[in-house]
C-alpha cells in the first residue's frame, strides 16, 4: 500500500521527536527549512523552525 497521507501540521502543538522523526534529518517536516531556534524547557530540548514555527521536543 502506498502511503500518501498529507499530514496536517499543527503549529500550536509540540511534536515528540520519538513519534515524529524528521523526514529528512535536521529539516523541518512542514517547510523543509534547516533553520531552527532551540530552547530548553523543563529539561526538554525544544527545536522550533524559524520559518514556520513548527516545534519538536527532542
Ligand atoms: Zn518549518
Amino acid at each position: 500500500m502506498e502511503e500518501k497521507q498529507q499530514q496536517e501540521i499543527d503549529l500550536d502543538k509540540v511534536y515528540d521527536y520519538a513519534e515524529f522523526p524528521d523526514k529528512f534529518s535536521r529539516r523541518c517536516d512542514k517547510c523543509n527549512s534547516s533553520y531552527f531556534k532551540s530552547s530548553v524547557k523543563g529539561g526538554v530540548f525544544l527545536r522550533e523552525c524559524r520559518e514556520c514555527g513548527m516545534k519538536k521536543s527532542i
